[in-house]
């Protein structure tokens, strides 16, 4: 016979905390707190495998369920000396549901079941309290009304609202008992107009009819969204738990109450909470009176903190806060009723907390011996390390909300609106804080978005050029603000009725999403002593290296201050953009004068070295992954007329000239073009110019610190072997040249990246010629679905949310496809060369769930964006530490 009903309560505790997917977190969690002696009302739980046989049976009961559920109705009766129905001293219980993970979505506890006509009076007899009876019924009548038979819950409302308005009553506990009984005959009344049935009076049909409701709402359409939005199975199912009714509406020397144990949003040792005198259940919660603060510490003039109000029930509590935090090892989240001074618990679970809680709790409970520093490890979720490292909205600041985008990078950031990525280089070099606001941006924007505080664009997503930038710059974004209409010729931006001109101040909250009129004050992260202590016991930990992708002077510094053990993608074009130098790009790509074109490649040589060395100096000997120009020329030739001009005049052509050549330039679909080490092939001499001066600066900045430098040349979009080594053959030629008129020698090495799937699969050929292979899973993730980034937000989204993929392959790796040609380039290429340097530089270095998967095939570092270098370093220990209880368990 299958067990379908667990008791707990008054000892007999059949479940227990580690059982939680068959009797759901509340269930588990009430039989375990039980098993400890803490005052938990008795109950019993009908288990998710009674939800699973439900649904699978046509939405029938297995046969022997009702006999269960009565036994254990009867043994509740026993322990609490009453009767379910009984006319003198009636039994009430509540009806809970508890899936595995707390689901929003689900139905609301019933309270008070079991209430009638008859067993009120009985309640008011033996409670001798007829205002608590009636008080009882009426929530009883509502929430059953509402939650199981579907009534609205307004009509309730208004009855009652109506009621006071007339009566000048204000607060719900000053109604009287027969007021209570004139609004229940109302009550009754909403119930048969609106569902068309009468309220049902027996309490054995009422109970079965909301333990019906709990496993009905597992298939609710709000249901089924959370699941599906949260990867949750169907199949777990819920459990019902229905348990003995304690009542903090009896008086003023009961209440109810929720706290933590810590204070969730800080983290501080601090016993933190609310209750409210003379109420039931969710009253704190649904803002019917004020809530009241627990401890004197915590309570301003004229609260009423429970630590005076009820010393003994608070005392109490006090003693269950420490036991259940030094049982669950974890901050707790206590849900307590008070009846008549005697305290009960109705809950506990984990608590949710910030970011900043999470990781003072953690240090704290390992510095208290309550947990090990591995688990302190793996309590803070490494994603949210992001939100400590970027400003924040100041939380008691006022603000005017104009619109909302989608919060691309967090952080937040206030500064006047500019249009043009010229305009905001200006202003900031004025020492002005600036938005730059763009439709969307290109390659060309990307020294204004670096110039900006933040980034606000009104087309695009997650994943678009601003997104991925300003990520990887660690400058705020809202992308793709769709109600935001920007007017570049008038030099305004426009929501319904609202516009806002160029000057005018606006802020962004990335973390949201948010767009706000004018300044709103924000507050600087402060990296804590506990954040260093984590990072440093993380990195004791892990086995991945950690690199950053940089190429500022201010990202690499950035990037050290965050532990990056070197860089492991600097990104040659976007130092070709500015100001200074892109005039001598336009006219490298535009001469057709052999002798011109040399003069303006060796123009940009001193560029690029002072480039190359100020990040050598940064880094100080740590490794620099140097990648060779990558993107298309095109991409670098003028488009304003101004523009065109300039160029034609440098080079001695007309400007139809110079229109026709870029005309020329333009490709059908560049990401595929004309790029990477094809440009390097066919334009020698541009590879040849970068190689020469990174190895200058080597030179010069070893002299100049004395230390070996590690410089790491990288060779973008290789797909066979022959481009590899004839790229190769170039780069150690010149580099030959350089170190002879220098006199000196260096340690350098030539890599290349896997970004094509026939570089994956040629892994072992490549390797031939390759000191390290970088894995570029942006342009890996491009090429292996055959689809592109820029063209993806029309389809994607709608890919993700029909569970056509399970997440964006740009956001966390796929690792079945793209992942799958990561570990083949990873066996391949070890295959030729067994210490083969293996990392990987795309967005995916960053992505906790991504670098588990980089540890597991056994890469030897991740490169990130400099903000997400302490997210990497947590990723990677974790990863590690869960390899390690992977291979515990095997043993
Ligand atoms: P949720 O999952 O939404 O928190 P709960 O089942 O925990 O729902 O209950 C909602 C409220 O009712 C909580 O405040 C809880 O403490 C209270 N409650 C539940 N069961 C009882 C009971 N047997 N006696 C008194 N209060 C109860
Ligand atoms: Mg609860
Ligand atoms: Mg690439």
């Amino acid at each position: 016979m299958t067990k379908w009903v667990y008791s707990f309560g008054d000892g007999l505790n059949e479940g227990r905390a580690d059982m939680r997917n068959l009797l759901g977190g509340k269930g588990a969690n009430l039989a375990e707190m039980a098993a400890n002696g803490l005052p938990v009302p008795p109950g019993f739980t009908i288990t998710t495998e009674v939800c699973s046989a439900f649904y699978e049976n046509g939405r029938k009961y297995p046969a022997d369920l009702q006999a269960q559920v009565a036994a254990a109705l009867q043994r509740v009766e026993q322990s609490m000396g009453l009767r379910f129905g009984d006319a003198d001293a009636p039994l009430l219980v509540s009806v809970r549901s508890g899936a595995r993970v707390s689901m929003p979505g689900m139905m609301d506890t019933v309270l008070n079941l079991g209430l009638n006509d008859e067993t009120v009076e009985g309640l008011a007899r033996s409670s001798g309290d007829a205002r608590f009876a009636w008080d009882s019924y009426r929530r009883f009548i509502q929430m059953y009304g509402s939650v199981v038979m579907g009534v609205p819950h307004h009509h309730f409302e208004d009855v009652l609202e109506q009621f006071k308005r007339a009566n000048r009553v204000e607060d719900d506990t000053a109604i009287t008992a027969d007021q209570w009984r004139a609004i229940v005959v109302d009550y009754r009344h909403i119930i048969t107009t609106h569902a068309g049935t009468e309220f049902p009076t027996n309490p054995h049909d009422q109970l079965w009819g909301a333990i019906g409701a709990v496993f009905g709402s597992w298939m609710n359409p709000r249901a089924n969204t959370y699941r599906k939005l949260h990867e949750i199975p169907a199949s777990w199912g819920t459990a019902v738990n229905v348990q003995s009714m304690v009542f903090g509406n009896m008086g003023d020397d009961c209440a109810t109450g929720v706290c933590f144990t810590r204070d969730p949003s800080t983290g501080e040792n601090i016993f933190y909470g609310e209750y409210l005198i003379n109420a039931q259940g969710e009253d704190v919660v649904a803002g019917i009176r004020t809530p009241q603060p627990m401890a004197c510490a915590r309570a301003e003039a004229g609260q009423h903190p429970m630590e005076t109000t009820l010393p003994e029930a608070y005392g109490e509590l006090l003693r269950v806060r420490s036991v259940l935090e030094t049982h669950y090892k974890d901050m707790q989240d206590i849900e307590f009723t008070v009846q008549r001074n005697v305290l009960y618990i109705l809950q506990t679970r984990n608590g949710k907390r910030t970011a900043a809680a999470a990781l003072k709790i953690a240090i704290d409970m390992a510095r208290e011996g309550l947990i090990t520093q591995e688990d302190a490890i793996q309590r803070v979720p490494a994603a949210s390390l992001d939100q400590l490292l970027h400003p924040t909205l100041d939380p008691k600041a006022e603000r005017v909300q104009l619109t909302r985008g989608l919060p691309a990078s967090p952080g937040a950031a206030a500064g006047a609106v500019v249009f043009t990525a010229e305009e905001c280089e200006a202003r900031a070099a004025k020492g002005e804080d600036v938005i730059l606001v763009r439709i969307e941006t290109s390659p060309e924007d990307v020294h204004g978005m670096h110039a900006a505080r933040g980034v606000l664009t009104t087309r695009g997503g997650m994943t678009s050029h601003a997104a991925v930038v300003a990520r990887g710059m660690g400058r705020v974004c809202v992308a793709g603000a769709g109600g935001i209409h920007v007017d570049y010729a008038a030099g305004t931006m426009t929501v319904g009725s609202h516009t806002v001109a160029q000057g005018e101040w606006i802020t962004l909250d990335g973390g949201t999403g948010a767009v706000y009129l004018g300044r709103v004050p924000t507050i600087e992260p402060a990296l804590s002593d506990d954040f260093n202590t984590l990072m440093g016991w993380a990195d004791a930990v892990r086995r991945l290296g950690v690199r950053a992708n940089a190429e500022t002077p201010d990202d690499a510094r950035t990037a050290r201050r965050f532990g990056a053990e070197g860089i492991g993608l600097a990104r040659t074009e976007h130092m070709f953009f500015g100001p200074d130098r892109i005039g001598f790009v336009r006219q490298m790509i535009i001469a057709d004068d052999e002798s011109v074109r040399q003069k303006a490649i060796a123009a940009l040589l001193p560029f690029q070295r002072d480039d190359f060395a100020s990040l050598f100096r940064i880094m100080a000997g740590l490794p620099v992954t140097v990648r060779l120009l990558d993107p298309p020329l095109h991409e670098f030739l003028p488009h304003a007329e101004a523009e065109m001009v300039e160029v034609a005049q440098a080079l001695g052509k007309s400007v139809d000239d110079v229109r026709a050549r870029c005309a020329a330039l333009s490709e059908t679909n560049p990401m595929l073009g004309h790029r990477g080490c094809r440009l390097g092939l066919t334009s020698p001499e541009i590879y040849a110019m970068q190689v020469r001066a990174l190895i200058q600066a080597a030179v010069m900045v070893e002299k100049e610190l004395g230390k070996p430098i590690r410089p790491e040349i990288m060779i973008p979009l290789v797909a066979t072997q022959a481009e590899l080594a004839t790229t190769r053959r170039t780069a150690e030629d010149e580099i030959a040249r350089v170190l002879q008129e220098e006199g000196t020698n260096l340690n350098y090495y030539i890599g290349t990246m896997i970004e094509l799937p026939r570089a994956a699969l040629q892994a072992d050929k490549i390797a031939e010629y390759a000191d390290f292979f970088s894995f570029g899973t942006n342009d890996l993730t491009q090429t292996a679905f055959g689809l592109s980034r820029d063209d993806a937000g029309s389809f994607l989204p709608y890919y993700v949310d029909h569970g056509l993929l399970p997440r964006d392959p740009f956001v966390s790796i796929d690792r079945d496809g793209v992942g799958a040609l990561v570990r083949l380039g990873v066996e391949r290429g070890r295959q030729t060369s067994p210490d083969l340097k293996l990392g990987i530089c795309g967005e995916h270095g960053g992505d906790p769930d991504s670098i588990a998967f980089f540890d597991e095939v056994g890469l030897d570092y991740v490169s990130c964006s400099p903000f997400r270098v302490p997210v990497a370093r947590l990723a990677a220990a974790q990863a590690a530490l869960a390899t390690r209880q992977k291979a515990g368990q095997a043993v």
